[in-house]
């Protein structure tokens, strides 16, 4: 099949309510272009320079996210046009995001990755991290900023699973994450009905993730085929 005959097959089996991010991770821009053309808006890129390029080529209609580890220098190059960051993994980086999106004036949305894999090498905050976090007053005072103009804007989690064949670890990770997010929108974002994404799922796994109540998926290589 080629990359429309997979963008379809896979719409088929994503709900309507389930938001998919197509990873153009290392593809070319006459990919990107081809589902476009099919009606495709949301794509996902994790390396700032390849977003970039990329950004500045395509139609602006192109909502660009985010989904690889960010570096805090870096963020400036996105700040300007970047749709959804799904990898906030430290607070640092939420205050870089929170001052760029303020000079842009504009809110850039956010995720905060939270690690849910056995794999030590995947990012993310731990769960036990959260609530220093969380309560933080770095965080709070982003929290209070962004009501009124611009600033990072929380609006959700994001989680990777771990690289396995094991269909019932994958879930429990899952639910695990599922259980993170409804457990922090009771305590610190139950007036946010932002706070609303549960960014879990790829081409291996997000039958799984949508039956464990994920929003969005991030598919790449069942799309556009493998990568080199
Ligand atoms: C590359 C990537 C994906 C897509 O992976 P596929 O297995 O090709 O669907 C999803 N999420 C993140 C964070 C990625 O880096």
């Amino acid at each position: 099949m080629n990359t429309k005959e997979c963008y379809h097959e896979i719409k088929k089996n994503i709900k309507e309510e389930v938001k998919l991010v197509a990873v153009s991770k290392t593809k070319p821009i006459n990919l990107i272009m081809e589902l476009y053309e099919e009606g495709q808006r949301i794509f996902g890129e994790n390396k700032v320079q390849e977003l970039s390029e990329k950004a500045e080529k395509l139609p602006k209609d192109i909502q660009w996210h985010m989904i690889g580890h960010l570096q805090t220098n870096k963020v400036k190059y996105i700040a300007p046009f970047v749709s959804l960051i799904h990898s906030v993994d430290s607070l640092k980086l939420l205050e870089t995001i929170n001052k760029e999106a303020r000079k842009n004036k504009r809110i850039i949305d956010c995720l905060l990755q939270i690690h849910i894999a056995e794999e030590k090498n995947k990012f993310g905050f731990k769960k036990d991290e959260l609530d220093k976090i969380l309560q933080s007053p770095v965080f709070q005072e982003i929290k209070k900023q962004n009501k009124k103009d611009a600033g990072a804007r929380i609006i959700g989690l994001m989680g990777m699973a771990t690289f396995s064949e094991d269909k019932e670890k994958i879930k429990k990770e899952f639910k695990e994450l599922k259980n993170i997010f409804t457990t922090l929108k009771e305590k610190y974002f139950k007036e946010e009905t932002v706070f609303s994404e549960i960014s879990m799922g790829m081409s291996g796994d997000y039958k799984t993730a949508i039956e464990e109540g994920s929003t969005m998926v991030r598919i790449g290589s069942s799309i556009f085929g493998a990568r080199n």
